[in-house]
């Protein structure tokens, strides 16, 4: 096998499917049935979620939210998220159990890089939510930060594009795609894989990102099975 522990992020967009807004319920299930099946092959999965089909803090500042109490709502949008999908696991049978960067008990417990190796362990899903606590992160950020913490081989970024191109696929019909290619290359490129926050933590700690298209059924079994169908940045 490929990997043994991965990081999983999905955005919040992603979770909107068709929709404008929110929480797509067939979206979220083919979600779950995929790591459910990754599950099954004793991988262990720890998943972070986004919030940006809820809430994202730097949108608020415009609406004459202040930016901390947007980020938090935005933080809040992630739980939200998580708690969609820890429903949505159970209910493929997948055990698994919420974690908060924030103390919010009985929605999820706090979490710690121990408990959530020890749910890994145990054969849960962790999922990670709330993001890194902090304002004025990202998602993205804190998937690098439990990435590295929980000793992930990789973090894997599931898109609505399979991989990073030399420009943006939906703009650009010449844009190539890359099977690999170096942190470097990517700062040189100016490629926005994640942003430089989340990019250079995982550089400086040595955790690759594996980009791919997560919205086609299948394909986190496959690239657990070794196919080449992202790219990896290493
Ligand atoms: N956020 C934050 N700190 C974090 C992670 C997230 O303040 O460590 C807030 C921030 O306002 C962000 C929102 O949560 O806009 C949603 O996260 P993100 O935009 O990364 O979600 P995604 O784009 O992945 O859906």
């Amino acid at each position: 096998m490929e990997y043994n522990r991965i990081l999983l992020k999905l955005s919040g967009e992603s979770l909107m499917g068709d929709k404008q807004y929110g929480i797509d319920e067939v979206r979220l299930n083919q979600y779950a049935e995929q790591i459910h099946e990754v599950a099954q092959m004793g991988i262990q999965i720890a998943i972070v979620i986004g919030g940006g089909n809820i809430f994202r803090g730097l949108s608020g500042t415009s609406k004459g939210f202040d930016r901390v109490k947007g980020d938090q709502m935005g933080m809040l949008a992630t739980v939200i998220n998580s708690i969609a999908l820890s429903s949505a696991l159970t209910n493929v049978g997948q055990r698994n159990r919420l974690y908060t960067a924030i103390r919010m008990e009985p929605v999820g417990e706090l979490y710690s890089k121990w408990k959530a190796i020890e749910s890994m362990e145990k054969g849960e899903v962790a999922i990670i939510s709330g993001g890194t606590g902090n304002p004025f992160f990202t998602t993205d950020t804190a998937s690098a930060l439990r990435g590295i913490e929980i000793e992930a081989d990789a973090m894997l970024k599931g898109t609505r594009v399979d991989g990073v191109y030399t420009a943006d696929p939906e703009k650009d019909p010449n844009a190539t795609k890359f099977q690999t290619i170096s942190f470097d290359e990517v700062y040189k490129r100016g490629l926005k894989v994640m942003d430089l926050t989340a990019t250079t933590m995982c550089k400086e700690n040595n955790l690759p990102i594996v980009v791919f298209n997560m919205d086609i059924y299948g394909n986190l079994k496959r690239l657990m099975q070794g196919e080449n169908i992202g790219t990896v940045v290493k």
